[in-house]
């Protein structure tokens, strides 16, 4: 038996599933999931010593490569200082001043801990900002767990939420409301149905969560002209994105400005981080100077903040880094787009910049309809080969793959040989 089989046996004694987040688990694929021992560039080790090229990247962070030495030895040096102190400390004020010095869209910026509290965070002080209590949000699109945003489903357009999860009240999704990613008549009638009710639309600028979707041409700009027509406003969830795409996030690559922006992932450079921003007259409802709490103990905690600012600076700095995920995406995932013609696959591959999907299905892929079209099955069966090749995915077909700019030509090309050899035989 492996050792990740024998590590997985014992942790679904004590641990739900055997994991702390549950997309870890495998369970959309029928396979053990891997222990990893440790990470290097844009490789990945688990227990029983075999070596991925990986494109988790866990799950964005690792935008550098995994064990990057500068944001390593940040850490390591922030430590040796005590690890939290629950006082305010100098360089929290130094990563709030560099992220409002260089996303002009965010005046101020609050931290916390994870993706999830970042959004439940920007919501709250959307509604305590406008007093208006319903959320527009996108079926497929994922903001985290809070229990208002556990509301993704239901084919078409939904005027009240109900819950995806048991657990989930039905008073904590009734102010959710579900439209249609890239379609703009979707949330115009749902602003029409509850006039000067709308607090916030939220949506993910690049949807990554029911596999990689793009805006359509005039989607973005199409949410912000509604949100200010109906007096809403419109939040950026860009904790995939932010960073990513472009220092700036969605909002600077495809120039539209939302009031409140939701960052995770690559700002905590693999600590648990999250925060959430925008402008100053929204961000000033926060207690302690305004009505809309909000806490959080280890939240700017000082050797998460070291990892984080490391990261940012690093980029900031770099701006290289951003043109070559463009060529590496351009590279990897248009030669993957000329495998599938080339083997006649009538399968969907999206793609922007560092980020892509390969749905297994024959319809052009823009919501969460057409997402679901695609086959599980088949994807499974890919993403078993590809593991056996040494190809680290995602294990589930609504998840993203995850270029780094760790990733190299040889890397890359071990990835193209795989999935030709699987095409061929399937
Ligand atoms: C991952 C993710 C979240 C939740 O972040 P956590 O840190 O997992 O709580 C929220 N929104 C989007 C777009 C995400 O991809």
């Amino acid at each position: 038996m492996s050792k990740s089989q024998e590590l997985f046996e014992r942790a679904v004694k004590r641990i739900p599933g055997g994991v702390n987040s549950p997309v870890r688990a495998y369970g959309a694929i029928g396979e053990t999931p891997r222990f990893i021992e440790k990470a290097d560039g844009c490789h990945i080790y688990d227990v029983d010593g075999n070596e991925y090229v990986d494109y988790i990247d866990s799950w964005g962070p690792m935008i550098l490569g995994h064990n990057f030495a500068p944001v390593r030895e940040s850490v390591v040096q922030a430590a040796q200082n005590g690890l939290s102190f629950g006082c305010a400390t100098e360089i929290e004020v130094e990563m709030a001043e560099f992220i409002c010095e260089h996303i002009p869209h965010v005046e101020m910026v609050r931290m916390v801990n994870s993706g999830t509290e970042a959004v439940m965070s920007a919501i709250r002080a959307a509604r305590g900002y406008t007093g208006k209590s319903k959320i527009i949000k996108f079926a497929g699109c994922y903001h985290g767990h809070t229990d208002a945003m556990l509301v993704s489903a239901g084919s078409g357009v939904m005027t009240s939420g109900v819950p995806d999860s048991a657990g989930v009240p039905a008073g904590c999704t009734q102010d959710t409301m579900t439209a249609v990613y890239n379609d703009l008549d979707s949330v115009k009638t749902l602003m029409e149905q509850c006039p000067d009710q709308v607090a916030a639309v939220i949506v993910e600028p690049v949807a990554a969560n029911m596999g990689v979707v793009l805006p359509a041409e005039g989607f973005l700009s199409g949410l912000r002209s509604l949100c200010d027509q109906y007096g809403a406003l419109l939040i950026f969830d860009e904790v995939i994105t932010g960073f990513r795409l472009a220092f700036g996030g969605a909002a600077e690559y495809f120039d539209v400005t939302p009031d409140l922006v939701t960052y995770g992932k690559i700002i905590g450079a693999g600590m648990p981080v999250g925060a959430y921003g925008g402008k100053k007259e929204i961000m000033q409802m926060i207690a302690p100077v305004g009505k809309v709490y909000q806490a959080g103990t280890l939240s700017g905690n000082p050797i998460a903040m070291a990892a984080g600012l490391t990261q940012l600076k690093y980029l900031y700095a770099h701006p290289e880094v951003y043109k070559n995920l463009e060529e590496k995406g351009e590279y990897l995932y248009g030669k993957m787009t000329a495998l599938l013609e080339k083997y006649g696959k009538n399968y969907q591959l999206n793609h922007v910049s560092s980020l892509a999907s390969v749905f297994f299905t024959s319809e052009p892929v823009v919501d969460y309809t057409s997402a679901k079209t695609a086959d599980v099955h088949a994807f499974a069966e890919y993403f078993k080969y590809m593991l056996s090749k040494g190809i680290h995915l995602a294990p589930s077909q609504f998840e993203a793959m995850f270029l780094s700019n760790a990733h190299d030509q040889a890397a890359m090309d071990e990835t193209l040989q795989a999935m030709e050899s699987y095409l061929m035989s399937c």
